[in-house]
């Protein structure tokens, strides 16, 4: 008898989302709500290690689930498989379908259906069924049989092999997985596959997914030079390097100029505090878990006319954000109307404890520089403030290009059982602040859609949802409007009426944190900036080493303009020169020969475009001076 079985079901946990299909776990024996997809790729984690098997006798089997966008199934391989071995697997997939193999239940008493396991010579799904069967009081378990391979499993299946298309599935990758997980687990080798109904869908995900991976910022933040991560330094922690610094630079002077212009003040805060601030703010107890665990000191007492020398415990905090350090600046001097809207901004750095299985490349980091900004002002304010903080953000995206997005207004639920411990309880204010928004995304013409229950904890917000160039969306800025801390943190303002007030305070950040930011730009322009943002903007390559003294006089003379210009290095021949310019992906290459030195020109060859022209120095450093100042997507020479 054939070995091994497929425990493919409670894998992703009691709930794991395929696609818009909401699969249930529970071991009920009830078939609910599996669509056709799935049943193939069920089916083709059996298929697969039927063939896996075949090859290489003497395996053991681990999990083998449908996944988001195939299936895969993991192994204790007799002797390793690379993706070499893919096209003899998959042959014999092919084949295993074609013979039209049906699949048979059949349900075992819980003893027996241990013993069957056994017999299988499966020590892991041994240890599963086992657990299973004791957690959920299980009387039985379900088998499944297709030709001469057995698997333990829940189903459902196709009916048989041959209803699977043929067509339409694709190994993809050989991983290590720890068994459950868990590193103190073997280590098996985890085969992954693509699956769907159609061929011409599995072409349509591969090519986007191969799309994807050229863009990934991961990759191209290395090739490029922008980030390193550095186990020494630690998880989450990015090293900016030169070339990820300069765009970081780049895109906070754009910021800082949009700021000054519609009247902000900047403020520099400390990346600590102490923890008791963080109890007043109410981000402790409840936001404990993605903050990094206090620094304990011992502190002197401040008690210098006693000259006591009694040393207290302070307990400090890296700031998970900004909001409390600037509730504080606003609180350092006395306030009246006068003085409002009061518009605090600083590229400020955060810390936040991420999970470290979720901490990844930009995207998930634990510290992190956000373009935040907190702004105080009276009621009668609010509208205003929130439209002008919308023209800004209008405006950073054109001169991004930016325009796959769609403006979502977060509200909260107050059906949710469970508001009271998630929003702050003041049901007036809620509907109060939430008529204001919707009145200013009204006004302003901009089409949105609701979210409710994605409010923060204090109030409504705008947020702006894009859609990536590989079709994900990523939730990049918002704004929001904060009815609830500032009254926590006795911030006041003295009224035209001689009265104390509270302010609002609407937080914002159009760009959003550095990391967030230079990931989503890296995809977006496919590492290929535009000269303003480009780590180097100028590239001059000589046709030979004789004219590198006039090429060098240009590089100084652009320099001197704060241009980002370099003489590429002069052993290469002039086509491996340029190749290794796009490479880089070098917006602009100027290429210097005997002509170029005799007439006092030069001959610009632009990133992503087949044509050269040969300009004057002065009228390309004209045409140059101008893309940068406006920030325009390409040099764009006069004729
Ligand atoms: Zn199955
Ligand atoms: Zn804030």
């Amino acid at each position: 008898m054939r070995r091994g079985s497929a425990i493919g079901n409670s894998l992703d946990g009691p709930r794991a989302k395929l696609g818009n299909v909401v699969l249930k776990f529970e071991h009920s024996g009830e078939e609910t709500e599996f669509d056709e997809l799935y049943k193939i790729r069920h089916s083709l984690a059996h298929v697969l290690a039927q063939a896996v098997l075949e090859i290489r006798p003497g395996s053991t089997l681990g999990f083998g689930p449908p996944i988001r966008d195939g299936f895969y199934y993991d192994f204790v391989l007799s002797s390793p498989i690379t993706s070499d071995d893919f096209p003899e697997i998959t042959r014999r997939m092919k084949k295993i379908c074609k013979q039209g193999q049906k699949f048979y239940r059949e349900d075992l008493e819980a003893e027996e259906a241990l013993k069957r396991i056994e017999e299988m010579g499966e020590p892991y799904k041994r240890e599963y069924g086992a657990e299973l069967i004791a957690k959920n009081n299980l009387t039985s378990l379900s088998f499944y049989r297709n030709g001469p391979f057995l698997d333990m499993c829940q189903g459902p299946h196709v009916d048989n092999t041959r209803e699977i298309p043929r067509d339409a599935f694709k190994l993809r990758s050989v991983a290590g997985a720890y068994w459950r997980g868990d590193s103190k687990n073997t280590m098996m080798t985890r085969i992954y596959a693509w699956a769907f109904e159609k061929q011409d869908e599995l072409d349509a995900y591969v090519s986007a997914y191969e799309e994807a991976q050229a863009r990934d910022h991961k990759r191209l933040g290395r090739e490029l030079g922008i980030y390193a991560i550095d186990n020494d330094i630690g998880k989450g922690l990015p090293l900016w390097l030169p070339n990820g610094t300069v765009i970081r630079d780049e895109l906070e002077r754009l910021a800082k100029e949009l700021e000054f212009k519609a009247g902000y003040q900047r403020v520099a805060t400390p990346h600590l505090a102490k923890e008791s601030l963080y109890h007043t703010t109410g981000h402790l107890p409840y936001y404990a878990e993605d903050m990094y665990p206090p620094m304990e000191l011992l502190e002197s007492a401040d008690d210098e006319e006693n000259g006591s020398t009694e040393r207290v415990k302070e307990s400090y905090r890296l700031r998970p954000m900004n909001c409390p350090h600037h509730h504080k600046v606003y609180a350092a001097e006395p306030r009246s109307y006068r003085d409002l809207p009061l518009r605090l901004a600083e590229y400020g750095q955060v810390y936040r404890f991420e999970d470290s299985g979720a901490v990844s490349g930009l995207l998930r980091v634990r510290g992190m520089c956000m373009n935040d900004a907190h702004i105080y002002c009276t009621r009668e304010q609010i509208k205003s403030e929130f439209k002008a903080i919308l023209q800004m953000y209008q405006q950073a995206y054109d001169i991004l290009g930016l325009d796959k997005f769609h403006i979502r207004l977060s509200k909260w639920d107050p059906e949710d059982p469970k508001g009271k411990e998630k929003y702050v309880d003041n049901p007036d204010a809620w509907r109060e602040s939430e008529r204001v928004l919707e009145e200013v995304l009204n006004e302003m013409e901009i089409e949105f859609k609701e979210g409710i229950g994605e409010g923060a904890f204090y109030g409504p917000k705008i947020d702006i949802q894009f859609t990536t160039v590989t079709g994900r969306e990523e939730s990049v800025s918002t704004v929001q409007l904060d009815f609830a801390v500032p009254g926590r943190m006795d911030l006041k303002y003295v009224g035209s009426d001689g009265e104390e007030h509270t302010p609002f305070c609407i937080h914002r950040a159009p760009f959003s944190t550095h990391e967030r930011m230079v990931a989503f730009l890296i995809e977006h322009y496919n590492g290929a900036f535009p000269t303003w943002l480009a780590p180097l903007q100028v590239q001059l390559l000589t046709v030979s080493e004789q004219f590198d003294e006039y090429a060098q006089s240009i590089v100084e003379r652009l320099r001197q303009q704060l241009v980002r210009a370099e003489l590429a290095p002069s052993n290469d021949t002039l086509p491996k020169k340029i190749r290794q310019g796009a490479t880089r992906k070098i917006p602009n290459l100027l290429i210097i020969g005997e002509r170029e030195v005799a007439d006092g020109t030069v001959t610009l060859r632009r990133y992503g475009r087949k044509d050269q022209v040969t300009v004057s120095v002065e009228a390309f450093e004209s045409a140059l001076l101008h893309a940068i100042s406006s920030r325009a997507p390409e040099v764009v020479l006069q004729d």
